[in-house]
This record gives C-alpha cells, sequence and structure tokens, in this order.
C-alpha cells in the first residue's frame, strides 16, 4: 500500500543522523535521571539507545549538569554507544553553554525553548548567545515551543493586535497562532544571527490532541524546517499512549513530522524504554517504517477461557524482542516479519495465514492441537506440552529460512 506524501522539509543533520527531508522518521527520548549523576544517566540513555532511540535528550539544568555532558559522552563512547545526545536548555542556557564550553562541544544538538530564555530586554541578548556558541560549533539547534512556557511578551502583542481586528479571533485561537509565531520568528532571528537554515528544527508542543494537530498543521504550511512531533504532558499509561497515537497519527497520516518523541509519564521504577517502544510501533504499525517483528494477537473472548494464549501471546513477543538485536544483524527485512498468536478456530487459521509465520491455538471445546502456517500454508500441527518451545524453534528455523544472510563484512 503506497504511503502517504511526506511533506518537504530541508534536511538537518543531528550527528550521525539526518531529520527531515528524504529521511525516515527518527525515533527520540529523553532521559529522567538527574545528568549530574553520570552512571545513572549513562545507563539510561544506554537502555534508550539499545530500545531504539535515534536521538537522546538531557536536562541542562545546572553547571553540574553541564558538566557531566562531556563525561557521559565519553562514558557512551567508551560503551560503544553513539547514539547523538541533545541538550535540554531553559532560563540559564546560555549561561551554561559560556561557562562549560565542553558541554556544547559533546551535544550534537541544542534544544532552546524561545518561552524560557529571559524576559524583556534580556531574552534576545540570551537567544543570541546560544545561537551564537551553535552557529560556531556548527550545532543544529532544536527551537522547541511549549504552551507551559509560551513567550508571554508574544502572547500580549499578539492579544494587543487581536483586539484591533474588526471581528477578534477567540483568545484560544490567539493562543494558538501566538505559539506557531514563537517558534517562526525564532527560527528568523536565529537565521539573522547566523545559523544555517539547514540547523533548524522546530517544534511547538501542547497537551491537547486537537490543538496539537492545528498547530502542527499551521506550522508546517508555513515554513520548510524538519518538525520535531509529540503531545507534551501526554500522561500516564494508556491515555498518554493513546492521546500521543491519535494526534500523532493524524500528523504523520497527512505527512508531517520528522521526528517523533512519545512523551509518556512513566509509573514510579517504570522502564523509560516504554516511550521508545511506542514510537516505534506508532511507525511500525502505520507501515512507515520497521523496528521488530509484530505479533497479531488476536483479543481472545470466551473461547479462550484459560490464560496460555496470553501467556503464549507474551512470550512470544518478548522472544522477538530479545533475538532482534542478534536477527538484525544477520538477517535482511527480519523487521518486517509478522507473527500471529490467535486464540481459536474462529479466526485463528485466516489470520495466521496472513502473517508470516503463525499459530492457531485450540480454543475451549477444540481438539487440543495447534495448526501453525508459515507463508499462507499449514506446515506442522503442534500438540502436548511443548507447544510454545516447539513455536519458538519453528519461528528460527522460519528467520533463517525466510529472511537471506546478511554478508559478512570485510
Ligand atoms: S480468534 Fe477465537 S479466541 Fe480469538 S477473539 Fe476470535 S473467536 Fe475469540
Amino acid at each position: 500500500m503506497a504511503l502517504p506524501a511526506r511533506r518537504l522539509s530541508r534536511p538537518v543533520r543531528v550527528g550521525d543522523v539526518t531529520v527531515g527531508g528524504t529521511a525516515p522518521v527518527i525515533v527520540q527520548s529523553m532521559t529522567n535521571t538527574d545528568t549530574a549523576d553520570i552512571a545513572a544517566t549513562v545507563r539510561q540513555v544506554a537502555d534508550l539507545a539499545r530500545a531504539g532511540s535515534e536521538l537522546v535528550r538531557v536536562t541542562v539544568n545546572e553547571k553540574e549538569a553541564a558538566a557531566a555532558v562531556p563525561r557521559i559522552r565519553d562514558a557512551l563512547e567508551a560503551m560503544g554507544i553513539d547514539v547523538p545526545l541533545v541538550g535540554d536548555f531553559h532560563f540559564n542556557g546560555h549561561k551554561l553553554l559560556k561557562d562549560e564550553p565542553a558541554c556544547a562541544v559533546a551535544l550534537a544538538k541544542l534544544r532552546i525553548n524561545p518561552g524560557n530564555v529571559g524576559r524583556g530586554t534580556k531574552r534576545d541578548p540570551q537567544f543570541a548567545e546560544m545561537i551564537e556558541i551553535a552557529c560556531r560549533l556548527a550545532k543544529p539547534v532544536r527551537i522547541g515551543v511549549n504552551w507551559g512556557s509560551l513567550d508571554q511578551d508574544l502572547l500580549t502583542r499578539l492579544m494587543d493586535e487581536n483586539s484591533r481586528r474588526p471581528a477578534p479571533w477567540d483568545a484560544m485561537d490567539v493562543v494558538r497562532e501566538a505559539i506557531v509565531v514563537s517558534a517562526l520568528e525564532s527560527a528568523a532571528r536565529a537565521e539573522e544571527l547566523g545559523l544555517p537554515a539547514d540547523s533548524i528544527i522546530l517544534s511547538a508542543k501542547v497537551s491537547g490532541v486537537q490543538d496539537l494537530i492545528s498547530i502542527y498543521r499551521n506550522l508546517a504550511a508555513r515554513c520548510h524546517y524538519p518538525l520535531h512531533l509529540g503531545l507534551t504532558e501526554a500522561g500516564m499509561g494508556s491515555k498518554g499512549i493513546v492521546g500521543s497515537s491519535a494526534a500523532l497519527a493524524v500528523l504523520l497520516q497527512e505527512g508531517i513530522g520528522d521526528t517523533i518523541r512519545i512523551s509518556l509519564t512513566p509509573e514510579p521504577g517504570g522502564d523509560r524504554t516504554r516511550e521508545v517502544i511506542v514510537a516505534q510501533e506508532l511507525l511500525q504499525t502505520m507501515g512507515f517504517r520497521a523496528f521488530t517483528p509484530l505479533v497479531v494477537a488476536c483479543p481472545g473472548c470466551g473461547r479462550t477461557t484459560s490464560t496460555y494464549f496470553q501467556e503464549l501471546a507474551q512470550r512470544i513477543q518478548s522472544h522477538l524482542r530479545e533475538r532482534m538485536p542478534a536477527w538484525r544483524a544477520d538477517y535482511v527485512g527480519v523487521e518486517e516479519m509478522t507473527v500471529a498468536v490467535m486464540g481459536c478456530v474462529v479466526n485463528g487459521p485466516g489470520e495466521s495465514k496472513h502473517a508470516h509465520i503463525g499459530i492457531s491455538l485450540p480454543g475451549t471445546g477444540e481438539r487440543p492441537i495447534a495448526p501453525v502456517y508459515e507463508d499462507g500454508a499449514k506446515t506442522v500441527t503442534l500438540k502436548g506440552e511443548r507447544i510454545a518451545e516447539e513455536f519458538q524453534e519453528l519461528l528460527e528455523t522460519y528467520v533463517t529460512r525466510r529472511f537471506a544472510r546478511r554478508a559478512a563484512s570485510a
């Protein structure tokens, strides 16, 4: 099936990663460790990178954090992890970048929030200081507007202009316009200061799905900078995933968006890599990219009265994620594989035939056998206590048979 055409954006290099242009939509994430805690931050960046995050942002909020960044970069390099790091600056970014020059050198990109660079007469010179450092070091910048920290001077100016309109806009329309204008005017100012247009990425994050869609459509129509998509403060668990997916799916389907982040609030002690997996699954289920084989599993119903089928689906999903790093290194295209795990004879054989490899488990009252289908044809019927193990063995054999082995590098 043909994918929707992407909006034309100017590609930006962030370390070894390209954002925008014809590059695939990039998955990124952000740490939630204290950046000054080098060991914890290195560990989390490594986890995020291993999960597939192609850029990782870290908070740079104080001197200790800025000083830690080069050491974090070095420690990651020593581990063989070259994921580009992005520094997130607010309020004192100009000072931190000046006082800790090695910080900017170690970063692949700076994120600047134009609403948090200083009020009144301080705003322009502090913004200029950061842009000048980016120019000198040839670092790209994301101008990241967030409506929680919208430039209040700009908002006041647009509200005043609105009040003079013959038919004033609704106040929320002015806020949405202010978010877009903040991004565009800041980008124009950065270009005036010498930052090349192909070093600028924009984002304009809000927490409402309809607001986000409206703002990004507007922004996309008014510039050629690559756009970083994300629903800010998306929330916890399913609410965060659904809200982010709903907003980003609409925009991606319209060809808008060059890099995405799913901003999930983790459960206490929860795994930060979840936001990477959700971003990958969003792009993969929409057909934009493939990261890991997908499990197609039915929801189960009154025909699956035991938990066996859920356990098998979960086991297969975990097995695929565990095996993927080795498979990806050895086999071409294995990330596009689909695996069906179905609960009974109603849709099991049909869905299994559509997948690369699928198993149709016995529902309640059915004969205790599980036919396996490969490339649309039934190949074997499993039964007994070792159905799960045997299906995993069949998966391994299928991968080696179905996908071409990569040529060994010299
Ligand atoms: S395939 Fe069978 S078990 Fe699964 S939802 Fe459909 S009827 Fe229920």
